[in-house]
């Protein structure tokens, strides 16, 4: 088992499965999946998109404050409230009668006039080169003087980048420098010298950062290229008050931000191709040769209506957890729980095939996968069920767990959507749940139903569920009994049919 968070202690973890690094999802740690695997399906989740009409705004950076502040279009020229761009950084009055404009900045005079190109400030003439505005008691001042004006007010130089509508004061900005591990995954880390808060969205193939507030500039190049078959570019814009960095790949993104939001690290989620077994000779058709889970369901899916059975053939993804490296719980010195898994659940393909279903195993071999590669296998195939495989060598007959979705107001935007993809589906698998546990009774196993804070459950956009095998009356010998495993399988597949009309991505 994995767990993001300790269960309830209802259903206590057994200690063998505890093991460090599991807790995947750290407070500070959001993870979002990026590219068509979760988006494409949850359309819902994506960010609000912006306003149709985007609206005019420049963005002040200074080291007292970072605002944005409304442009106005006057007269084929932009403008911006003069004292609600030098209100955040000191303290400034206002009087006006509608054609003359008194300001006071700190301890600096300055005096105004409505339609008029030259202004007095601290008794020196200044030119805005475009008429001064007051508008209900307002004044505005044209963009293109704000280069020369605040010097005379602030007494530093400015960088006003006009047509990005970005202006720092007394700051260089923050640059962000990228470093490619080309492992496997590939990785792209984006460090800054100060912390940042991006909004992260995606569409295939691209991975978007906009920073709204933090002063990011460009890593010296508008677009640097990546020798990498995965990662392979990122590019640098800014517009309207915004920096934007865009990292394109041709695989499914995922970025996830270090504590100190100092580093974003973004990494390819490489979605495996699964293994594939024809399927069962039931006279509902065949899927035979596809590698991947996509193909499966399509031809799952295109066999209905071929032949004289109508049942929807329903593809079940079934994840044998852990596996390589990552050996899940140790059983025995000998038995190692990514090996049981993976006889389990080549024994649940068969259960499934022989009721007509499609199946596809994540892994079929001593291979490791992540968990963000595990749900993504499920989402991309648009399941109709996941089924997770764990054992245990503690406890008796076996445990069910549906996801326990985060708590509101623990993840924000588009980052909870991964983090709670399972959200509608999740009544489908709390009825799989029942009815395996249902099952399971029957044939006299000992079960459980619950819920926890496991991944990859809350990743999956369809019904999902974990079913923890523990020993039966034989003890620890039964993890390894064809027999024992059998029969359990019987009666989660038994369950999973009994709910076959509910099954699929729930709208
Ligand atoms: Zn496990």
């Amino acid at each position: 088992m994995r767990w993001s968070k300790a269960p309830s202690t209802q259903y206590p973890v057994p200690s063998s499965h505890r093991k460090a690094g599991y807790g995947v999802l750290s407070t500070g740690y959001w993870v979002l999946l990026a590219g068509v695997t979760l988006l494409s399906a949850a359309p819902s989740a994506l960010p609000p998109a912006p306003p149709s009409a985007e609206e005019k705004h420049i963005a002040v950076y200074s080291p007292v404050a970072s605002y944005t502040l409304p442009v106005l279009d006057r007269a084929g020229r932009e403008y911006v409230g003069l004292l609600e761009l030098l209100e955040p950084l000191g303290r400034v009055s206002t009087q006006s009668d509608g054609r003359r404009l008194r300001l006071r900045y700190n301890a600096l005079d300055a005096d105004f006039f409505a339609g008029k190109t030259r202004a007095k400030i601290h008794g020196r003439d200044f030119d805005f080169g475009a008429p001064f505005l007051i508008e209900n008691s307002r004044g505005l001042v044209p963009l293109s003087s704000l280069s020369a004006l605040l010097p005379r007010f602030l007494g530093t130089p400015v960088n006003f980048r006009e047509s990005a509508r970005r202006l720092f004061i007394g700051t260089e900005g923050i640059q962000p420098s990228f470093r490619l591990d080309a492992g496997n995954p590939p990785r792209l880390l984006l460090n800054f010298s100060a912390p940042v808060n991006p909004t992260i969205s995606t569409e295939p193939g691209r991975l978007r950062m906009v920073f709204k507030r933090d002063p990011v500039v460009s890593p010296g190049s508008q677009s640097i290229s990546f020798d990498n078959k995965v990662i392979t570019h990122a590019s640098y814009s800014e517009n309207n008050g915004d920096a934007e960095l865009d990292v394109a790949a041709n695989q499914p993104l995922m970025a996830s931000f270090t504590d100190d939001r100092k580093t974003i690290v973004i990494s390819a989620v490489m979605v495996p191709a699964v293994q594939q077994t024809p399927a069962a000779p039931s006279g509902v058709g065949t899927v035979t040769g596809s590698q991947n889970p996509a193909q499966a369901r399509s031809a799952a899916n295109s066999a209905s209506g071929n032949n004289n059975n109508n049942v929807r053939r329903v593809l079940a993804v079934v994840d044998p957890a852990h596996g390589g490296d990552e050996r899940g719980a140790a059983l025995t010195d000998q038995l190692a729980e990514k090996d049981v898994t993976l006889g389990f659940a080549r024994l649940l393909r068969h259960e499934l095939e022989i009721r007509g279903f499609a199946v596809a195993l994540v892994r079929d071999s001593d291979t490791s996968l992540t968990l963000d590669q595990r749900a993504a296998v499920a989402n991309v195939a648009r399941a109709g069920i996941y089924i997770s495989l764990h054992a245990v060598s503690q406890g008796s007959g076996a445990q069910v767990y549906t996801a326990l979705l985060p708590v509101e107001g623990t993840s924000n935007g588009v980052f909870h959507a991964w983090n709670a993809a399972q959200a509608p589906a999740l009544p489908v698998s709390r009825m799989v749940s029942a009815a395996i546990a249902a099952e399971m009774q029957k044939r006299e196993f000992p079960v459980r139903a619950s819920s926890a804070s496991l991944r990859p459950l809350n990743n999956v956009l369809m019904p999902a569920v974990a079913v923890e095998l523990a020993p039966g009356a034989d003890g620890i010998a039964d993890l390894t009994s064809a027999n024992y495993q059998q029969r359990a399988a019987a009666a989660i597949a038994d369950a999973v049919v009994s709910v076959r009309d509910r099954l699929g991505v729930q709208p």
